[in-house]
């Protein structure tokens, strides 16, 4: 059926992510030690695609890293539609991981991470030799890091599943929702957001996707990912950065944040690390690059029952 096969398409799109990852580590944009194991098919990406995987990251590390360093309770992670995301590993090495890591995705993606996880040694010593690891379920358990499978559109499930992965709901959580959101129905993605809200008290949900699809340049980026039978089904429903914003507010969040990606790498990133990733490539592709740095943004949501998050974010 269509539904299916933008389903398999959308899957896809996570083998994509993970091979411009690791374009960006072999040309020195991050460090990233495990990524190379989850790509078959290296490729060389352009240095816009690289520069733009690297503001995402540079972005989404700033964030987690005042997340994880405020106040001294335990902390816990939701990664929902994780992919073959490798921050827990990484964390792992810089002695930063929480007291809990748990990423969801669709099995057919968690089955293919957990064989991976369990045939290399560099990946199966980060989660502990005496984890449990099912290829079929598509399931890791360990003491301090869960990888399960679940269909995001299903909100009763992915309850089970947080309790299943023995998440607390009142510890501080931050969840991540990386280019997942917007290949949801609208109705799903506001569904998943409710749900965090209703169950996570004190809580950061960090989202980066796609916006503005009215102009030409939002026009082609539709065009190339239908072009690979994928839909942003949800594009239109959050097209710019206020309606964005109001996707967590409508849904009870207390604040929320709504940033496009070249104001976030010219005022969030660290001025240090753009001097140092900007001479990395030849680069001279600018009008391109302010027009792609404008159909992307990261947003935040904030709940803050415990008054942790009084400084957290941009500003
Ligand atoms: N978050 C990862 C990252 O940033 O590298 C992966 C992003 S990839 C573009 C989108 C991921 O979302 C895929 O792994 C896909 O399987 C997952 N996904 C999309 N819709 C989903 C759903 N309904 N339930 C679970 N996972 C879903």
């Amino acid at each position: 059926s269509d539904s299916h096969s933008n389903t398999v398409a959308v899957q896809a799109t996570n083998d994509d992510a993970s091979a411009s990852k690791l374009s960006c580590v072999k040309k020195s944009y991050m460090k990233d030690d495990y990524i190379h194991l989850f790509v078959r098919k290296p490729l060389k990406r352009s240095p816009i695609i690289n520069r733009g995987y690297f503001a995402r990251w540079a972005a989404f590390r700033k964030l987690l890293y005042q997340f994880l360093d405020v106040g001294s309770t335990k902390k816990q992670i939701l990664s929902l539609g994780a992919g073959f995301d490798t921050t827990y590993f990484q964390l792992q090495d810089e002695g930063k991981a929480p007291y809990l890591y748990v990423e969801v995705d669709f099995k057919e993606v968690t089955s293919k991470k957990a064989a991976l996880i369990e045939s290399y040694s560099q990946l199966r010593s980060k989660v502990g030799e005496t984890a449990s690891i099912s290829r079929e379920k598509g399931e890791v358990l360990s003491d301090h890091y869960k990888l399960l499978p679940v269909d995001l559109r299903d909100t009763q499930k992915l309850s089970d599943i947080a309790a299943l992965a023995g998440m607390d709901t009142s510890l501080p959580t931050f969840i991540i929702a990386e280019c997942v959101l917007i290949y949801l129905d609208p109705d799903s993605t506001r569904a998943v957001v409710s749900w965090a809200n209703q169950t996570f008290t004190t809580a950061v949900f960090f989202l980066y996707e796609q916006i503005n699809p009215d102009d030409a340049f939002g026009q082609q980026m539709i065009r190339n990912l239908e072009s690979r039978g994928c839909a942003l089904l949800g594009i239109y429903a959050t097209p710019s950065l206020l309606a964005k914003e109001k996707l967590f507010l409508d849904q009870g969040w207390q604040r929320a944040v709504a940033w496009d990606m070249l104001r976030v790498y010219s005022e969030f990133v660290d001025a240090q690390e753009r001097r140092r990733i900007e001479r990395l490539e030849l680069f001279d592709e600018f009008e391109e690059w302010y027009m792609m740095q404008e159909h992307y943004c990261v947003a935040y949501a904030i709940n803050d029952a415990m008054g942790l998050f009084e400084d957290f974010g941009f500003s």
